[in-house]
């Protein structure tokens, strides 16, 4: 057997043979800035410069480019630096962009605030509600940003669906997947032109290493291409160590994402139903609007869990403030859990904008400790309030 398609053996092979000069199973990690050329011009591998290039971050990309079905992968200082590169490479100034309306907050405050003083306009739709997206559509538009499950509403979305109303108007699909992770959902199957990631969430996975990622899909290499020149010539590239410790943390990403699943679904529905809680948003609940194409769409309803408290914004930044084991951190996505109070952290950038967040939700980021303790910490907390 030569080849594989199968994730848990891509996660940990793609990108990854053991160097020939030493037998090494891991890569080196190559911190260098530059290569030594054999007369001028003689490139060893094509590499010359390591913002350009660089052997380590070449692994990581080979490997993104493998576990989400992609042709080829750009690795990247930060997941927002990713998105800015791509929304440079397809977007001139009077173009329109249509987001979710519970994007990521630091997407849409790049969008608006950075794209657009540079002409870009946008709409933020719900983009589960395909006939808002398709009433939204401009002869300006070239982008369709969507986000599933969003953050923090835990709103799912129909990628195929939205592929399809795309790409019939000509529009570039992104789908920004760091909330799933490519363990348990594959936009690019789907029909997604690009995937972005914040891979100091799940991929990471360890909260110590900030990142990000542009995977496009077989077919898109005009505007790989294109992007690749942005990071090139603006520089927004990840360097060696926290390439190294993105590839290690995809090696585990299958593991991890089945955990989070486990303990996040418990806590789910060990919430339902308590006074103290209107809603408990996560998609694993039968209860939840988006459970049936969930279901579908993912192998697994993930770790991130949002609450919507009877006792409105008093209650949330309470129970935000008193738990144990979910320490109130921005962020998510590595082993550790979290408490968030989007309102006021993760989300601040969008208050006052249509995409605001209610300020009785709190999110939470299940880690992958004991299920017991994790339960018990959001129980104890909830009764408190
Ligand atoms: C964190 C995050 C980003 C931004 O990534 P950075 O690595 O913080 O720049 C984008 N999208 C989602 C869904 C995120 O959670």
């Amino acid at each position: 057997m030569t080849h594989s398609e199968n994730f848990d053996t891509l996660a940990i092979h793609a990108g990854q043979a053991f160097d020939p000069t030493t037998g090494a199973v891991i890569p080196p990690v190559h911190l260098t800035t530059t290569y030594v050329q054999d007369g001028i011009g003689g490139l060893r591998g094509g590499y010359e410069y390591s913002r350009g290039g660089n052997p380590t971050r070449t692994a990581l990309e080979t490997q993104l480019a493998a576990i989400e079905h992609g042709e080829s992968a750009l690795s990247f200082a930060s997941g927002l630096a990713a998105e800015d590169a791509l929304l440079r490479a397809v977007l001139t100034p009077g173009d329109h962009v249509i987001i979710g309306n519970d994007v990521y907050g630091g997407t849409h405050r790049l969008i608006r605030r950075i794209h657009g003083a540079w002409g870009i306009e946008h709409s933020t739709v719900d983009t589960s509600d395909l006939d808002a997206v398709r009433a939204a559509v401009r002869p300006e538009t070239k982008v369709l940003w969507v986000e599933t499950p969003s953050n923090p509403l835990m709103k799912i979305s129909d990628v195929a669906a939205l592929v399809e109303l795309g790409h019939a108007a000509g529009l570039v699909v992104v789908v920004d997947n760091t909330f799933a992770s490519p363990a348990l959902q594959q936009p690019i199957k789907l029909g997604a032109d690009v995937v972005i990631h914040s891979t100091t969430k799940y991929l990471g996975g360890h909260s110590d290493v900030v990142g990000g990622a542009a995977v496009f899909a077989p077919g898109r290499a005009e505007l790989a291409e294109k992007v690749q020149f942005i990071q090139f010539a603006a520089g927004a590239v990840s360097g060696p160590f926290d390439a190294f410790l993105t590839t290690r943390g995809i090696k585990t990403l299958a593991l991890r994402m089945q955990r989070h699943s486990s303990n996040a679904q418990a806590i789910a529905e060990a919430v339902v139903g308590h006074a103290a809680v209107s809603r408990v948003l996560y998609p694993g609940l039968p209860t939840h609007p988006g459970h049936d194409l969930a279901a579908r769409q993912m192998s697994g309803f993930g770790g991130m869990i949002s609450l919507d408290l009877v006792g409105g914004e008093a209650a949330a930044r309470r129970f935000a403030e008193s738990m144990t084991f979910f320490q109130l951190a921005e962020s998510l996505g590595g082993v550790e859990s979290l408490v968030n109070y989007p309102s006021e952290m993760t989300h601040a950038s969008v208050r006052g904008t249509e995409a605001e967040v209610p300020v009785s939700i709190v999110r939470l980021s299940v880690g992958i400790e004991d299920v017991a303790d994790l339960t018990g910490d959001v129980l104890e907390a909830l009764d408190r309030l």
